[in-house]
């Protein structure tokens, strides 16, 4: 984390203050930012001053007034873009020359049509997705993907980006960043679901799906999911990784969309998404991304 009192003068505006975006934009308040703060949920914008200081904003013009730069930590891209663009958008309240940071897992072609639609207003995006989940976001150590076409709006945002991040990578082009955060996203989710399969054969077999998962951890079949979120979440229950379904469902298709629109074949990641939808369809979109082992368990006894 970057530290430091020169980014005084640098107002920024968070929208979106909700598991993600309430630690991240604590560190922005931490590293010396005039940071202004905005979400629908306007007790979420009022408890988030009172905690960590900060302004919250009633209305998101009068986020976009009191803003150089601007990050959304939204659920969807859809969100971001009818934030920006639909009815009075917040792109009206912005000067030119502002500067858009996309911190949502958003779709990447979305992501370069709202780019284009902004550089007619004068205005600058760059997307910035996310890794590490709630811990690393209220540790300021996230895995930050950079997709932009303009090397200046990524000289601006870093000093933003280093007050919530340990590793920052440029990935290339507008939506670049977003396309390798979706990618990521299907690699863990594949990873969960196939140690959710294992978990349900092994302990119809007789196994016990704890010493299963210890096993595992120090054997080739380890992953984040084994070593983390099934280890913390799913054996003990409790179900709160801070990470819902419908938004880990929503990455998976992302990818599978992609492959799909750039004509690759790739039945896993298709597999893969259908499966985290079916899961998100019959345990619900808002509980937690690691109840879904108990849709395929369900869906697994017939
Ligand atoms: P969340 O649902 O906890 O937070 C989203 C916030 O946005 C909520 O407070 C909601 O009230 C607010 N919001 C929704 N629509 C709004 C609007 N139109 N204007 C203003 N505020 C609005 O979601 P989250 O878990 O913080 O995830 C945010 C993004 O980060 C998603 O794209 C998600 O896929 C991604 N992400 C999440 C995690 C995680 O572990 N939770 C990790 C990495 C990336």
């Amino acid at each position: 984390m970057t530290m430091g009192s020169e980014n005084n003068t640098t107002r920024v505006g968070f929208i979106g203050i909700g598991n993600m975006g309430g630690p991240m934009a604590a560190n922005l308040v931490r590293a010396g930012f005039a940071v202004t703060v905005h979400d629908t949920n306007p007790e979420a914008a009022k408890a988030f001053a009172a905690e960590h200081g900060g302004t919250a904003a009633a209305t998101q013009a009068e986020l976009g007034a009191a803003s150089d730069i601007v990050v959304t930590m939204l659920p969807t891209g859809q969100i971001v873009r009818s934030v920006l663009l639909e009815g009075r958008g917040l792109v009206e309240d912005l000067q030119p020359g502002s500067l858009v940071i996309d911190m949502s897992s958003s779709d990447p072609l979305g992501t370069r049509e709202l780019g284009a639609q902004l550089a007619r207003r004068g205005v600058a995006l760059i997307d910035a997705p996310v890794s590490g989940g709630v811990p690393r976001a209220i540790d300021g150590s996230l895995a930050i993907m950079i997709g932009a076409d303009d090397p200046a709006a990524v000289a601006r945002a870093v000093p933003v980006l280093n007050a919530m991040g340990a590793k920052l990578f440029e990935t290339g082009p507008l939506g670049s960043g977003h396309a390798m955060k979706a990618l990521n996203n299907f690699v863990a989710a594949a990873g969960f679901a196939a140690a959710s399969e294992a978990l349900i054969v092994g302990q119809d077999f007789g196994l016990d799906p704890s010493v299963m998962i210890d096993i595992m951890n120090v054997s080739t079949g380890r992953n984040f999911s084994t070593e983390s979120t099934i280890k913390s979440q799913v054996l003990t229950g409790d179900f709160a990784s801070g990470f819902a379904l419908a938004l880990l469902a929503k990455d998976v298709k992302i990818a599978a969309d992609l492959a799909e629109g750039i004509g690759l074949d790739v039945p896993l990641m298709r597999q893969t998404s259908s499966q985290w939808l079916m899961a998100r369809d019959a345990v619900g979109g808002d509980k937690d991304h690691t109840e879904a082992i108990k849709a395929w368990e369900h869906a697994a006894k017939g």
